[in-house]
């Protein structure tokens, strides 16, 4: 008979539920770019607090330039300047202008700006005691950005959930934050468990293979917002286990292993979660990736992944990614999913959930999606996972599509919630 495994969805119901947002904390706002605000960002002033120009050149009004023509043009007296830091105090009166630098406050008196390009100098230096000619009106407003344009005081600049970009990071300074209130980065304990296993720095000995998951899982958790911790490498023995796991419990906030996942002679890790916490779920409908375990140890999630690199690789991405990006406090988003046409034939006979390792392409003269997935989708080979761009997902059910079939595939290099 076939055995019954826990659907997806439910799986990531379940790890969701299971994981809060972390702590507070208050960082500098540059640091804060790629971080969802915790809290609203108020202006404590206008920004910019006064009216500015938009250009180099001469501020003045425009009811002084009524009927300016190249053969009729309108002379004017330069009365004084504006450069950064230099304010021109007085106002100017009709038949004076100011020379104005971008972004030095317009004076009073003058509601227009005309770019030194196209103003002829008649005699000095173009700055104060200088007569200026002007051959064509200008208009109310002309090169001029009003006060308050990008927000008034009181006003909200960043709401709380947006994601701060860089050229965010220079508003929330603008509006007077230096430092901004995130949710930590959590502390992801990533362990790898397996007595074949040596460091990538060794050469391996027969039977022995390099711990490539450590890597992989450390920067997957690091790409999705985490501050991953690494444990090291715990050989199949239920103690050396056993103090590997305690340490990362007590350290962290979620704890990842990889290894001895499947309910072979040398599966410690479930029983350890059994024995001293809950073990969640143990099975999902899910290829790669069916054994994998979610329980809380010590109050803490945690996530035992098996130790196939592309399950431990899709196993992250469906339940752990999610996780880390809600403890972040990240909107509920996911990877965008795009319909593309299959460039060969799939057939499979095992009824799971498939994520197979693809590329997606836009053939540039039709202009049409196309996917093609990798060679051999053998779960220990990490180029093919390194080269993919998309999981080619396959419902549960018979599954015999063709060549011209169109088939849905998740942009795993691409952000969740990105529109394509
Ligand atoms: P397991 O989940 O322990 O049954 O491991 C499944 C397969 O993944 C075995 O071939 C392991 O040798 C391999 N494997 C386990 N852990 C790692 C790791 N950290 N890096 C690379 N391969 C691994
Ligand atoms: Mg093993």
């Amino acid at each position: 008979m076939a055995e019954t495994l826990m659907p997806l969805e439910d799986a990531q119901a379940i790890v969701l539920e299971n994981v809060d947002k972390t702590p507070l904390v208050e960082i500098p706002v540059w640091r804060a770019a790629g971080s969802p605000l915790a809290e609203d960002v108020v202006a404590d002033i206008d920004i910019s607090p006064f009216a500015n120009s938009a250009m180099d050149g001469y501020a003045l009004r425009s009811a002084d330039l009524v009927g300016a023509t190249p053969e009729a043009p309108v002379e004017l007296e330069v009365v004084g300047h504006e450069a950064a830091g230099h304010v021109f105090e007085g106002a100017i009166a009709p038949g004076q202008t100011v020379r104005i630098m971008t972004g030095a406050p317009v004076p009073a008196g003058a509601d227009a700006v005309v770019k030194y390009e196209i103003v002829d100098v008649l005699d000095g230096d173009g700055n104060e005691g200088s007569r200026v000619a002007f051959t064509a009106p200008a208009k109310m407003g002309e090169n001029v950005r009003a006060a308050g344009e990008e927000a008034h005081a009181g006003d909200i600049v960043m709401h709380a959930g947006e994601v701060v970009t860089p050229a965010g990071a220079g508003l929330l300074s603008s509006a007077g934050c230096s430092k901004v209130k995130v949710h930590a980065a959590p502390r992801v304990g990533i362990i790898s468990l397996g007595t074949e296993l040596v460091a990538p720095g060794v050469k391996p000995g027969r039977g022995q293979i390099r711990d490539s998951n450590s890597s992989a899982l450390m920067a997957e958790a690091l790409d999705a917002g985490a501050e991953p911790v690494f444990f090291g490498i715990a050989p199949d023995d239920e103690a050396a286990i056993a103090e590997l796991v305690h340490r990362a419990v007590a350290e962290c906030d979620f704890v990842i292993t990889s290894g001895g996942a499947s309910a072979g002679d040398y599966d410690y890790v479930t029983a350890l979660v059994k024995r001293e916490g809950t073990v969640l779920f143990d099975r999902i409908s899910m290829r790669p990736g069916k054994a994998i375990t979610f329980g809380l140890i010590g109050g803490k999630p945690y996530l035992g992944l098996s130790g196939n690199p592309a399950a431990a690789y899709v196993g992250f991405e469906m339940l752990a990614r999610p996780a880390i990006r809600k403890m972040r406090g990240f909107a509920p988003a996911a990877r965008p999913v795009q319909r593309a046409v299959l460039t060969h034939g799939v057939r499979k006979r095992q009824d799971r959930r498939f994520f197979d390792r693809a590329r997606v392409e836009r053939d540039p003269e039709s202009g049409e999606l196309r996917v093609t997935e990798a060679k051999t989708q053998n779960s220990a080979l990490l180029g093919t996972m390194q080269r993919a761009n998309c999981l080619l997902r396959i419902m549960e059910g018979p599954c015999e599509l063709a060549a011209g079939d169109v088939v849905d595939v998740v942009r795993v290099d691409v952000p969740e919630g990105t529109e394509l």
